[in-house]
């Protein structure tokens, strides 16, 4: 059964790649992220990210509390516009962000919007960033459908569930996007590592 797409959402597809759900707040609000819940007046994209709220980790991460698409990235919509909390984050925190430039993290964690792990660079960066922390397997991988997390995330997920944890905070505590987390919790997903 196809599911939605939107990340930690496993409700049954309806229509535009979403559930009933996700699909009627992007008709409404423009975003499948936002809802009536977020106050109209929130004008810029920080008021929004200190809203939305976020966790800091022993490792030093502002982990972003509100939505996060299916990488684990934060997302949410702004002036109608599908906005990446790390961007906003960089430019609320850092300064101004060529629309050309990439936001990256040194810590390598997606939901991470900390002014203190982001920087810019070109896709050039990104892609030596990559390799020099040999995330480019993985990153390959994924394109093909096979995500490769190492036994350890897998075990502690499942731990973790058979613990009654909710999953949002599985994934959140493990570093691994929700989607994966649930299937993983559930049996569906295997990995060969
Ligand atoms: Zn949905
Ligand atoms: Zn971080």
């Amino acid at each position: 059964m196809r599911t939605c797409d939107i990340g930690g959402c496993d409700k049954p597809h309806c229509a535009l790649g979403f559930c009933q759900m996700h699909y009627r707040r992007n008709k409404l609000y423009g975003s499948p992220y936002l809802t009536d819940k977020r106050p109209r007046d929130l004008d810029s994209e920080i008021q929004i990210l200190e809203w939305y709220g976020w966790t800091v980790t022993v490792g030093g991460c502002w982990e972003f509390s509100g939505p996060v698409d299916q990488d684990g990235y934060g997302r949410f919509s702004i002036f109608g516009r599908d906005t990446r909390a790390i961007r906003a984050a960089y430019r609320s925190w850092i300064g101004p962000l060529d629309d050309t430039a990439l936001v990256l993290h040194s810590c390598d964690n997606p939901p991470c919007i900390s002014p203190y792990h982001l920087r810019s660079g070109s896709h050039q960066d990104n892609v030596d960033d990559m390799f020099s922390r040999g995330r480019a397997k993985k990153a390959f991988g994924k394109r093909h459908g096979h995500v490769h997390y190492s036994l350890e995330q897998v075990n502690r997920v499942r731990h973790l569930f058979a613990a009654g944890h909710a999953l949002p905070s599985i994934a959140t505590e493990v570093g691994v996007p929700r989607k994966w987390a649930w299937g993983v919790a559930t049996g569906r997903l295997r990995t060969k590592e």
